[in-house]
């Protein structure tokens, strides 16, 4: 498909071109013109267990033969077991469904301004970091501080402010100057280019906004779900928050996000405060039980560490024989290699020698591959990598 073709068909809100894809397998996802690509972006962390896993198909397969929508004014059984799940896995005691990352954020922010005022009525900010991102609605995107997202869209919504990441001082000074309701941040930010967040920082601000009664959120929309080798990131910095947000792989394919909670959030909300029609569909819903009964095993988890660092340190290899690389960033498989210049011709090249991989911010290029790639296989991806740089 031409980029002609595209822009007859779609609204242009990305950039792509190539033969459709039409068919995956494993690892392993195929255009309509038989081309195979080893899938390393993972549809952007979403396919953990990779394309058409057999628990998956299965699970869909059942389930809609049962039924596939009936509305939150009711329960469904999908949704029941789901939930336990995610509670029984979790810090949380009270989760709210929803069908992406975005509305997981704004449900978030919506539940700790009605939370935080109860306090007091002007305790409404919210503050964010640099590099960081939450999404594309008006919350979320308010609460992303990156300004070429915001660009030709404004004015943006009310009471957010941003400061560096991993820079504790300056999240204090601006926390004093205001009433906040919430802090958000990603543990370990993916669109941002791959960066961690220093125990330290999300130590000091769990202190201070417990201090402070302001609701600590944690964006885990990427890095949750087994990708960093534990089922939730937080678990590696032994720092809990009161909120999080998770979606990308969670309903296996299909739409689904949550919104994780403390009971003393969930209290502040009543019946006809938020909603959503899809949200909790019990088809992703029976996804969502699947793939966390898959990902929360030890074994499984242990294998994504042990993979993670197999792939982590062929790409150290690499990064020390070009000195166009600046560094390999990230945990698990959330890795992220950081470029002096922009990287794109080299995501483009590999692409067209079989293997998919995604740019995040400017300079960075992500390793996202489904948590059951096996050695062999990022053996292989490795190479390619190697091969388009060695050719530049
Ligand atoms: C992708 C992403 C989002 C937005 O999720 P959507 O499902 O695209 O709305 C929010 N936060 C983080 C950290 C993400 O990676």
């Amino acid at each position: 498909m031409s980029t002609a073709d595209y822009n007859r068909l779609f609204v242009p809100t990305y950039n792509r071109s190539g033969a459709p894809m039409v068919k995956g397998s494993g690892v392993k996802i195929y255009d309509s013109e038989n081309n195979e690509y080893l899938d390393f972006g993972s549809g952007i962390a979403v396919n953990a267990l990779g394309h058409c896993h057999p628990l998956l198909h299965e699970a869909l397969l059942h389930q809609a033969s049962e039924l596939v929508h009936a509305s939150n004014l009711y329960f469904t059984e999908a949704q029941i077991v789901f939930a336990e799940k995610l509670i029984k896995h979790s810090f949380a005691d009270k989760v709210f469904l929803c069908n992406s990352g975005t509305e997981a954020n704004e449900a978030a922010i919506k539940f700790a301004r009605k939370w935080a005022k109860k306090i007091s009525p002007q305790k409404f900010h919210v503050l964010s970091f640099s590099e960081g991102f939450h999404g594309r609605t008006y919350g979320a995107l308010g609460a992303t501080s990156q300004s070429k997202f915001h660009m030709g869209f404004e004015p943006m919504p009310q009471g957010f402010h941003y400061c560096p990441f991993n820079d504790f001082e300056s999240a204090k000074k601006i926390l004093d100057s205001e009433e906040f309701a919430a802090v958000i941040v990603e543990p370990l930010q993916g669109e941002g280019g791959i960066n961690c967040a220093t125990t330290v920082f999300l130590r000091q601000l769990r202190e201070y906004t417990h201090k402070h009664s302001i609701a600590l959120i944690f964006d885990e929309i990427q890095c949750g779900i087994g990708r960093t080798g534990t089922l939730w990131h937080y678990e590696q910095h032994n720092v809990i928050p009161d909120i999080m947000t998770v979606a990308k792989p969670l309903g296996g394919g299909l739409p689904l996000g949550a919104t994780l909670c403390t009971e003393e959030i969930s209290s502040a909300i009543t019946p006809g405060d938020h909603g959503t029609t899809f949200g909790g569909n019990p088809l992703a819903c029976a996804l969502g039980t699947q793939i966390l009964d898959t990902i929360s095993d030890p074994v499984f988890l242990r294998r994504v560490k042990i993979n993670g660092a197999w792939l982590k340190e062929k790409l150290v290899d690499v990064a020390r024989k070009y000195d166009i690389i600046e560094s390999v960033r990230g945990e698990g498989f959330l890795l992220g290699v950081r470029f002096k210049d922009n990287p794109q011709h080299i995501v483009q090249q590999c692409r067209d020698k079989g293997l998919l991989l995604i740019n995040a911010n400017l300079n960075t290029v992500r390793f996202l591959p489904p948590l059951i790639v096996t050695q062999e296989e990022i053996n292989s991806a490795v190479g390619i990598f190697e091969r388009v740089l060695s050719s530049l």
